[in-house]
């Protein structure tokens, strides 16, 4: 076990009260697994990296590295955890220096860290851009003179320069193109096998997950709703938030593309968050007792109703016959199958 949060929150005063951003989330990630944890801008999960990584202090819970708790080590003490955990961002141009060479931005954390001497330092700059696609002449070039996806992996070889055993992804491919996006994950998987990577890795829908994690987890303001093996949740998602991010996957079949609805509504404000189950305001089942009871996260899912529910097209494709519900599963178990 690489890493385990627990009961992990972060609550920010504002007017009108508490924003809980995130609100009691516990997980753990195995060595050289990928967890994934999924859901729309606003309900934590980068957050929930930032806590992970101690970039922001908790205002409760327990963050362990490696059996050690992060969370309560004096800030002097913090280096090794540094070297060891380190993020990729969702925008890479911003968290490059745009006046550093590509070559000082890679080497500049082996010489925070005191890897190497500068001559070994410039000779690992040169395997890692060949380990993340570029090329040796690539160190003397500006972030400008890239392209969206040579600069995120650009914040890979940066990312991997000091060794690391896990890597925050925080919505590494959000912001490149789809056919770009196959490359990076592909990469980044790569690099897992290679290094024995352990990934946190934070999207904001399923569709990239699918390709990338080994579990996820889903997360509906600041709680997770839903914890599952990939394949178990790809083929069986027991939450009504998971199915409705799963329904927002553009379908292998053009006879059920279009025709599930999406999710309503927004996600409602973190500050003063809806009582009892958080997702009650958007929930096609919600009852008296979800409105009233918050559920706990039970063998994997927090849903009151979740053994009641009908099968996922009937609920969100506006009922489709039961050959579409076959058809259905069985795309989704081919899915968990292919990855
Ligand atoms: Fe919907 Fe109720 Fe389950 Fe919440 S507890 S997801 S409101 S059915």
């Amino acid at each position: 076990m690489i890493l385990r949060a627990e009961n992990l929150a972060k609550h920010f005063a504002a007017p009108g009260g508490l924003v809980r951003a995130v609100d009691g989330v516990s997980f753990t990630l195995a060595r050289g697994e990928t967890l994934a944890l999924v859901g729309e801008s606003g309900c934590g999960k980068s957050t929930t990296a930032r806590l992970v990584l101690r970039l922001i202090e908790p205002s409760a819970g327990q963050v362990a590295f490696d059996g050690e708790d992060i969370t309560t080590l004096p800030p002097n003490r913090l280096k090794p955890f540094r070297r060891r955990a380190q993020i990729v961002f969702q925008d890479p141009y911003a968290s490059l220096n745009p006046r550093l060479r590509v070559g000082d931005t890679i080497q500049e954390p082996m010489r925070v860290h005191g890897l190497g001497s500068a001559a070994e330092q410039r000779a690992r700059v040169q395997e890692l851009l060949a380990l993340v696609g570029l090329a040796p002449f690539h160190a003397q070039r500006y972030p400008h003179e890239f392209s969206g996806g040579q600069r995120q992996r650009i914040g890979i070889a940066r990312a991997l320069a000091v060794q690391p055993d896990l890597v925050v992804c925080d919505e590494p491919v959000s912001a490149l193109d789809v056919s770009i996006q196959a490359q990076v994950v592909n990469l980044l998987k790569d690099l897992q096998q290679r290094f024995g990577l352990s990934y946190l890795f934070i999207a904001h829908d399923l569709g990239v997950v699918k390709h990338m994690a080994d579990r996820v987890a889903v997360m509906y303001l600041g709680k997770i709703v839903e914890l599952a093996e990939k394949r178990t949740l790809f083929a069986n998602p027991r939450h009504p938030y998971t199915r409705a991010l799963l329904a927002a996957i553009p379908h292998p079949d053009p006879a059920l593309r279009g025709r599930v609805k999406p999710l309503g509504g927004d996600l409602p404000s973190p500050l003063n968050p809806p009582p009892g189950c958080r997702f009650h305001t958007r929930c096609a089942f919600a009852t008296e007792l979800c409105r009233r009871e918050e559920p706990a996260l039970v063998d994997g899912v927090a849903c009151h109703h979740t053994a009641e529910l009908p099968p996922l097209d009937m609920a969100y494709a506006g009922g489709l016959s039961e050959t579409a519900t076959r058809r259905l599963a069985r795309y989704a178990q081919a899915a968990g199958q292919r990855n």
